[in-house]
């Protein structure tokens, strides 16, 4: 292709070189120059015209031009496009293969875009929230009308997902109960993942139902026994000392029973709903007040200072009963897993999102790492902290949690094994009225 430029070149020069000759054989040399370099001028504009035409739908059966230039910009024209063409294809087909795929999901895929615009969704989705081939392009939050999932989409963050009621539909076929859970998509579009548990929803309700259950059958037997066992205490005489230390190692275990009685229906009461508004205005100061007096003596007798610093002025939105609950079980912890003599602080202050944060600081074990992610399970305790400890249920953790959830409120656990603890309960600002 080189050689036909320097081709092309030189005959141009040849060209000029002859007109110029006979310019001046005739006696006008500039004139015929002229001339002949318009007429070339006007030769070359027609060829630039037909390989613009031939440009804008390059075919491979008619390129214009195989020589010179032209027929070097013809040839990167049509490698390119062709280059374009097959990646088109390419493309097209890893969108069908995609396509293929999602649609034998067995879960509900909606692709969304960053203003909940419905872009595409597969068969599952349309049958669990049921949507219509038309509502693509329209806004997800206005057809599927539910407040949790309203509430969901404005306050999203990874690893979020919800389960609610599953949009009615009169057919044979149609979910109680579906999980929605959002990835991020791509640079602007957001993936919606729906699962039908209706299954798995109604095991899990059959499962709480019978702890609920079991929890207040043995409510009353537990009562008695207690009953039975003081008496018996009461009336145990010094000269049987191996009967009343007996007795006591009974009586321990039936108050630690009726504690896990008391702790499983609280959080069945919690996982119910069947809770209280916790919207009253509640004096933080006043409750740390009342908590201080409840473990004033269990802190004395490890030598422990109990230590409260919360502005008189602090007023939280709350439910006054779960706070307390929050905090007894924070401090009763924090005594419990220290050792004699070190200072156990409760404390407020506000974070850098201008959250407020309730902590409960001691200077005890410290809990490994491992165990960190796992403390808030019903029943999850650590074997290596509780040697001394054998009345806790591991049900306190779990409580807390729920109890702040109900706040939008989280529970940040801090430790270091052997250096101590900090547990955290972060509320939202607006829950904080100073
Ligand atoms: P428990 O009734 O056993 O105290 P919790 O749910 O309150 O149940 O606590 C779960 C476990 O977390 C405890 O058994 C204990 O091992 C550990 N733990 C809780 N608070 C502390 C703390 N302040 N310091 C060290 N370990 C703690």
């Amino acid at each position: 292709m080189n050689i036909n430029r320097k081709y092309e070149r030189n005959i141009l020069l040849m060209c000029l070189a002859v007109v110029g000759l006979l310019g001046v054989l005739i006696g006008y040399p500039a004139e015929l120059l002229a001339v002949f370099l318009l007429a070339y001028i006007i030769f070359q504009y027609g060829r630039v015209q037909q390989l613009y035409d031939w440009a804008r739908l390059p075919d491979s059966d008619n390129i214009p031009f195989e020589e010179g230039v032209f027929g070097q910009i013809a040839d990167i024209i049509y490698q390119s496009k062709k280059q374009r063409l097959a990646q088109k294809e390419s493309v097209k087909y890893q969108l069908e293969r995609f396509k293929k795929l999602i649609s034998v999901f067995p879960d509900g895929v909606v692709i969304l875009s960053l203003s909940n615009e419905i872009k595409w969704f597969n068969d599952q989705a349309s049958r669990l929230l049921i949507l219509k081939k038309e509502d693509t392009g329209q806004l997800i939050n206005y057809l599927v009308r539910h407040p949790r999932f309203t509430h969901f989409l404005k306050n999203l963050s990874n690893d979020d997902a919800i389960v609610m009621e599953a949009p009615v539909v009169e057919t044979n076929w149609s979910a109680e109960k579906i999980e929605i859970r959002v990835l991020p998509y791509g640079d602007d579009e957001r993936l919606l993942l729906i699962r039908d548990v209706t299954k798995v929803e109604r095991t899990n309700q059959v499962k709480k139902d019978f702890v609920s259950n079991a929890s207040h059958e043995l409510r009353t037997p537990l009562t008695v026994m207690k009953g039975y066992v003081e008496m018996l205490l009461a009336s145990t005489t010094e000269d049987k000392p191996q009967v009343g230390a007996s007795l006591r190692k009974v009586d321990q275990q039936v108050i630690k029973m009726q504690t896990m009685i008391e702790e499983l229906l609280a959080l069945s009461r919690l996982e119910e709903g069947k809770v209280e508004s916790s919207n009253s205005i509640v004096n933080i100061r006043g409750l740390c007040e009342q908590i201080k007096t409840e473990f004033q003596l269990a802190s004395h007798e490890r030598e422990q200072s109990l230590i409260f610093d919360i502005p008189s002025n602090l007023n939280l939105k709350a439910n006054k009963a779960s706070i307390l609950t929050v905090l007894r079980n924070l401090v009763g912890n924090a005594i419990n897993y220290s050792d004699k003599g070190g200072d156990i602080r409760v404390g407020w202050s506000i974070d850098d999102r201008g959250d407020g944060v309730l902590f409960v600081k001691d200077a005890g074990k410290g809990i490994a790492a491992r165990h960190l992610t796992r403390l808030t399970e019903r029943f999850y305790r650590v074997a290596e902290n509780n040697v001394k400890n054998k009345t806790g249920t591991g049900l306190g953790l779990a409580i807390v949690k729920h109890e702040l959830e109900r706040h939008e409120a989280q529970l940040i656990i801090d430790s270091k094994e052997g250096d101590g603890s900090c547990f955290q309960c972060v509320f939202p600002a607006v829950r904080i009225k100073l």
